[in-house]
C-alpha cells in the first residue's frame, strides 16, 4: 500500500486565501473591505480561541473585524439588541456568534435574530433551506464546506461515491451529506448518514469510498471501520489528557489516526486539519456576502 495523501488544512486554506486576495483587490477599487463581527458571550477558553483566531484572520486579510465580547449573564433581549445593530450596520457584512451559548439562551432564537443575508455561518433557516434547494445564493455551514473542498484540493472523485457521514448534526454531519448528495462536480455522491441508533457501524463504514467522522468521540473510529483505499475526513476535535504531561490536554480527532492512515487513500490530520478550513470558508462567505451587498453577485 503507498503513502495516504495528508490532506492538510494550511495548503487547502492558502488556496482559498489566494482566490480571496483576488476578490479582496476588487474590494478595495470599490473602497470596501468586507466586515465580520463575531459575538462572543461567556468566557469559554475553547470559544475565547476560536473567536481570537478568527479576528486574527480578518486582520491578516485586510477584513473590518468587530470583536463583541459579552459576559456570561447577558439576557436575551440585550444579545438580540446587539445582532439587531449588526444587521443594521453597512459596513459589517458578515455575523457570527459563537456556539455555545449559555444554557439560559436559546441557540435557535439567536441564529434566527440574525440577517440571513449576513449569516456567513449558514446555520440560519433560510440558509438551510437553500442548501436543501441548492440555491447558490445561499451560505453553506463552514465546516461542511471546508471538508467538501478539502476533498476537491486532493482530488478525490466525489460522483458516484460511497459516502458515509458519522453524525446526524446540522452544524456538521447532515449538512455535509446535503453538500455531498446534491448536483454537481464536487458532489453527485451516494451518501449514507450514520448517528448512535445506527446498527453494525464498521461493516456500514467499510462501505465508504469516503468516510467522514463528525461523532465528537477521540479515536472512535478504528482501523476496522475502513475499506482500504478509502479517504477519511476527520472532523473531530476532541480534549483529550495529554500522556506526556499530567494536567495538560491535546487535540485529538474522531479517527485513530495511527492505525487508520496506513490505510487510507488519502487522510485528514486533527489538529491541522478541517478546523483549519472552518475559519478559511467563514472568510470566503464573509467575502460572498459582501459582494452579495454591493450587488455584484
Ligand atoms: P454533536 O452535535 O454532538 O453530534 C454528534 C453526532 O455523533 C450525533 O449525531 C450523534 O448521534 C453521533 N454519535 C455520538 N455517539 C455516537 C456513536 N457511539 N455512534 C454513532 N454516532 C454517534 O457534535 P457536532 O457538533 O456534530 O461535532 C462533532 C465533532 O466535530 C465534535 O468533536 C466537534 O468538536 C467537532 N467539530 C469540529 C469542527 C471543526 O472546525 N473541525 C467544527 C464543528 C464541530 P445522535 O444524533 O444519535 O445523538
Amino acid at each position: 500500500m503507498t503513502e495516504p495523501f495528508i490532506i492538510r488544512g494550511a495548503d487547502v486554506a492558502a488556496e482559498v486565501y489566494r482566490e480571496l486576495s483576488a476578490s479582496l483587490d476588487t474590494f478595495a477599487k470599490q473602497g470596501v473591505r468586507p466586515g465580520l463581527a463575531v459575538v462572543l458571550v461567556g468566557d469559554d477558553p475553547a470559544s475565547k480561541a476560536y473567536v481570537a483566531s478568527k479576528d486574527r484572520k480578518c486582520r491578516e486579510l485586510g477584513f473590518h473585524s468587530i470583536k463583541i465580547e459579552l459576559p456570561a449573564n447577558t439576557q436575551l433581549p440585550d444579545l438580540l439588541a446587539r445582532i439587531d445593530q449588526l444587521n443594521r450596520d453597512p459596513a459589517i457584512h458578515g455575523i457570527l456568534v459563537q456556539m455555545p451559548l449559555p444554557a439560559h439562551l436559546d441557540e435557535q432564537t439567536v441564529i434566527r435574530a440574525i440577517d440571513p443575508r449576513k449569516d456567513v455561518d449558514g446555520l440560519h433557516p433560510v440558509n438551510l433551506g437553500k442548501l436543501v434547494m441548492e440555491d447558490p445564493t445561499g451560505f453553506a455551514p463552514c465546516t461542511p464546506s471546508g471538508c467538501q473542498r478539502m476533498l476537491q484540493f486532493a482530488g478525490i472523485e466525489t460522483t458516484g461515491a460511497r459516502v458515509v457521514v458519522l453524525g446526524r448534526s446540522l452544524l456538521v454531519g447532515k449538512s455535509i451529506a446535503l453538500l455531498l448528495v446534491g448536483r454537481g462536480p464536487q458532489a453527485d455522491a451516494t451518501v449514507t448518514i450514520a448517528h448512535s441508533r445506527s446498527r453494525d457501524l464498521p461493516a456500514l463504514c467499510r462501505e465508504a469510498d469516503i468516510l467522514i467522522a463528525a461523532v465528537g468521540k477521540a479515536n472512535f473510529v478504528t482501523a476496522s471501520f475502513v475499506k482500504p483505499g478509502a479517504t477519511v475526513i476527520d472532523v473531530g476535535i476532541n480534549r483529550t489528557p495529554d500522556p506526556q504531561n499530567i494536567g495538560r490536554y491535546r487535540l485529538t480527532g474522531d479517527v485513530a489516526y495511527d492505525e487508520v492512515a496506513p490505510l487510507c487513500r488519502a487522510i485528514t490530520p486533527v489538529p491541522g486539519g478541517v478546523g483549519v478550513m472552518t475559519i478559511a470558508m467563514l472568510m470566503a462567505n464573509t467575502a460572498k456576502a459582501c459582494r452579495m451587498a454591493l450587488g455584484t453577485l
